[in-house]
Parts: C-alpha cells; structure tokens; sequence
C-alpha cells in the first residue's frame, strides 16, 4: 500500500487494526476484500465458517498475508473474544442469523443471535474503550405508516409517509404471533443499547442499516453450497430458479417493494465510516440506493431478462408462478411493505451516494452466479437420485 490515504478533512488515515466479527459472511467478505486490496488496515477475522474469505487467506504469498488473519470461533461460548476485541482499535459486528426463512421458524435462534450473542461484544467494546461499529438492518423500520392509510387517501403520495429517516420515522411491527418480527425487534432492542453505552458510558459507535445489499457470494445456492431444503434471501431464491431453468416464485402475489444497492457501493460507504471516526461516532446511517426501488415481481421480470442475456440461455416461457406466503414461509411470517431509505444523514456526514444501477447491478451479480453455479447446477439436476 505505497500511498497515504487521506480522510474527508484532508489528514492523513492512520493504520488500524479491525476486529471483524462475521468476517466470512456475505458482506465481511467484501469488507475484507476491499480493506487488503485498498488500504492498509489489518483486520482479525472472526467467523464459524472461511469459505467465502479464503481467496484471500490462501495462499501465504499473497500481498496482504500479514495483515488478515482468520479466527475460527463462536461468540456464543468462546472466551478468547474480549481478548481479540481489546486488541484491535475497531470492532465490526456482522454475526447474525439474518434470512426472513428463520425468523418465524427459528424464532429463538433469532432473537439469541442478534441481541443476546451481541450483547458481550457490546459491553467488551464500552469496557475497554473500543469503537464499534455495529451492523443492524432497515428492518427496524418495519411497516411504513403508509401502508395503514386508506387505499385511496391522497397521502399515500407523500414522501413523508413512507421514507424512512434515521432520526424521526417510528419503528412499526406486527402483532407478536407474526414472529417474522422478532429479527426486526432484537436488532432494535440491540440498537437502542448501543445508543444507550454511548449516552451514559461514552462508548464509540456508529450503526449501520443496510438496504437489500446485493451481489457475488450473498447466501447459498440451494443444494449445491447449502442444504437443499435452506430459503436464503430473495437474489439468492430467485438465482437458484433461473439456474434450474423453473420459475421464479412470487411470495403473495410480488406486490412489496424493496430498493437494493450494489455491495460494491455499499462497501465504499463503510470504508469512509471506518476512516472517518469523528464524522461516523454517534450516528446511525441508512446506507441504501433509493433509485433502485422496484416490486419483487419486476425485480423477477428483470433478473430473468438480465439472466437471459448473461447465459445464452432461452428466455422461460412461464417466468413466474405465486405462491403464499404461509406456503413459502410458513405461519407467523408477515413482510415489509416498502423501504426507501433517506439519505440525509449520510450525504451531510460522509459525503456518500450508491451510483450503480438497478440493471448493472443484476448483470454483474448474475454473470458471477453462472459462472460459479451453472455447470454444478446441470451435474446435480442429471444425478440419479438414491432409491
Ligand atoms: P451473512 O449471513 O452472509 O453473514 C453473517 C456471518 O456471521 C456469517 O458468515 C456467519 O457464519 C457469521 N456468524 C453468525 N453467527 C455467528 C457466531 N455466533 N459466531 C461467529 N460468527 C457468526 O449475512 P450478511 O448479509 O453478510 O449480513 C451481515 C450483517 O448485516 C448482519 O448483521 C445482518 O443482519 C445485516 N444486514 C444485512 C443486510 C443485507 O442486505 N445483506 C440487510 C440488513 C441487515
Ligand atoms: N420473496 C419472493 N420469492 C422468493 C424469496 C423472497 O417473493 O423466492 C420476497 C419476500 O417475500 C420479500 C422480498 O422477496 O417480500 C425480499 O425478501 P428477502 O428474503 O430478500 O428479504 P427482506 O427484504 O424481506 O428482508
């Protein structure tokens, strides 16, 4: 890393180390792979699995070998986390159970992974004085208040009524029998002490809400690098249908609407959080595109025409096919109608704005998953089952 690095008033970022927990999940790969290929930061990796992450640990000779280095443990029950957190300057939390299938079906689970797991790296971080930056969701937000008014009231055109703002939208969740929410509840609750360490303790933190971050290594494809019974994410769902060549399923009729921005974006966001301390401590940041809104049944006719032109392959004659939502998910799940996220707080403080499109993002992220999965997809699909 020959060149200084420069923060957004112009001084020089000093080199720091980084306890990332989660590191080889979805995002913390990309975490990782932008701070070894950028900046000259180290960061301890802490995770339960490295699949995602071991392009960049092997082998040795790689340009970055001494400053990653992979963790392999559990923060449920493993005594050396105070010990990595007090050695690093910064602690990144992305440890979650974080896919809708196992909010209403593995509830428990749920609520243990995002409060009560995270709850040590908490009081670790405020006890010894150590940043945080802690990873929550836009689920906090739940419903939009939108979604509560008449069908035909002439607010519901009102931008008031369905943006969300960090600082003034409430957090809207259905009845507690719609388990879905307890995702949503434990990352608020989890929210709520983190503001809490920072108002009475002191504590540095900065809370981040993705938005439908998406691309390359989000979740697992069913059935080749995950149980063939697993539901990950939709870019994920909908991937696994393309490559199977069978349509893509729209949980009640397609009709919520989700805004999704390029992980690539989103990790420029993070990176200015952790060079920029002063301007990031104390803040919470929606971090989303809020151009790239779409319902879930375009975002279904979009990925099959982007997949369409990235394979070669013929366009599917029936597409799509609707499902409920008690079928897909089973009881207890319920959804979020709408998510645009205002981006004021985060233009003021770090100067950020996504830039990639909807379309370019979908190319991208679905000529990587024909390349990796297709030929695997096909030798499965033609294995004779066991009798
Ligand atoms: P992910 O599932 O790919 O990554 C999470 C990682 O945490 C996994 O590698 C998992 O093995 C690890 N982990 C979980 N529990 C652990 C434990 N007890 N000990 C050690 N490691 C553990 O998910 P992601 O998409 O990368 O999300 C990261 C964070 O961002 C999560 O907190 C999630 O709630 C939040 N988030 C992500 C999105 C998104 O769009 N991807 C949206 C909202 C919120
Ligand atoms: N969804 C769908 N078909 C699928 C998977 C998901 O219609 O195969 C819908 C889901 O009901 C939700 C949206 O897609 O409305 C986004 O789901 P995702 O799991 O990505 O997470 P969420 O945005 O709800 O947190």
């Amino acid at each position: 890393m020959a060149t200084t690095r420069i923060d957004l008033d112009g001084r020089p970022v000093k080199p720091i180390t980084i306890c990332m927990i989660g590191a080889g999940g979805f995002i913390g790969s990309h975490l990782c792979e932008k701070l070894m290929s950028e900046t000259p930061h180290r960061v301890l990796a802490l995770d339960v699995y490295n699949d995602k992450i071991k392009h960049l640990l092997e082998p040795e000779s790689l340009p970055w070998a001494t400053r990653i280095q992979f963790h392999r443990l559990n923060i449920k029950h493993d005594s050396r986390l105070e010990g990595l957190i007090k050695m690093a300057d910064l602690t990144i939390n992305l440890a979650a159970i974080c896919t809708p299938a196992d909010y209403n079906t593995r509830p428990l689970d749920t609520i243990y992974s995002n409060f009560i797991d995270a709850l040590p790296v908490v009081k670790y971080c405020s006890e010894n004085n150590r940043r945080l930056i802690h990873f929550s969701t836009c689920e906090v937000y739940g419903k939009t208040i939108q979604s509560f008014l008449p069908k035909d009231s002439p607010l519901r055109q009102d931008p008031a009524y369905y943006v969300l703002k960090e600082d003034t939208s409430p957090c809207i969740f259905g009845s507690i029998e719609k388990q879905r929410w307890s995702y949503a509840c434990a990352k608020q609750l989890i929210e709520r002490l983190i503001y809490a360490e920072g108002a009475e303790n002191g504590l540095e933190f900065t809370i981040v809400r993705p938005f439908n971050w998406i691309g390359p290594r989000m979740d697992f494809i069913p059935g080749i690098d995950g149980p063939s019974e697993g539901v990950p994410r939709v870019l994920a769902c909908f991937s696994n249908n393309l490559l199977r060549r069978e349509p893509l399923k729209l949980v009640d009729g397609g009709k919520s609407q989700r805004t999704f921005v390029y992980i690539k974006d989103a990790i420029e966001a993070i990176l200015l959080m952790i060079e920029n301390p002063d301007r990031a401590n104390g803040h919470i940041f929606n971090v989303g595109n809020p151009n790239n809104e779409v319902t879930v049944r375009q975002l279904a006719e979009m990925m099959t025409k982007v997949y369409t032109k990235v394979s070669g392959e013929p366009y599917l004659e029936s597409p799509t096919i609707d499902v409920s939502s008690k079928e897909f998910y089973g009881e207890g799940y319920d959804d979020s109608d709408k998510r645009i996220p205002d981006m004021t707080i985060i233009n003021k403080q770090l100067g950020w704005n996504p830039k990639t499109s909807l379309w370019d993002l979908l190319e991208s992220t679905l000529t990587y998953q024909h390349r990796t999965y297709a030929e695997a997809i096909k030798k499965a699909m033609v294995k004779p089952t066991a009798s």
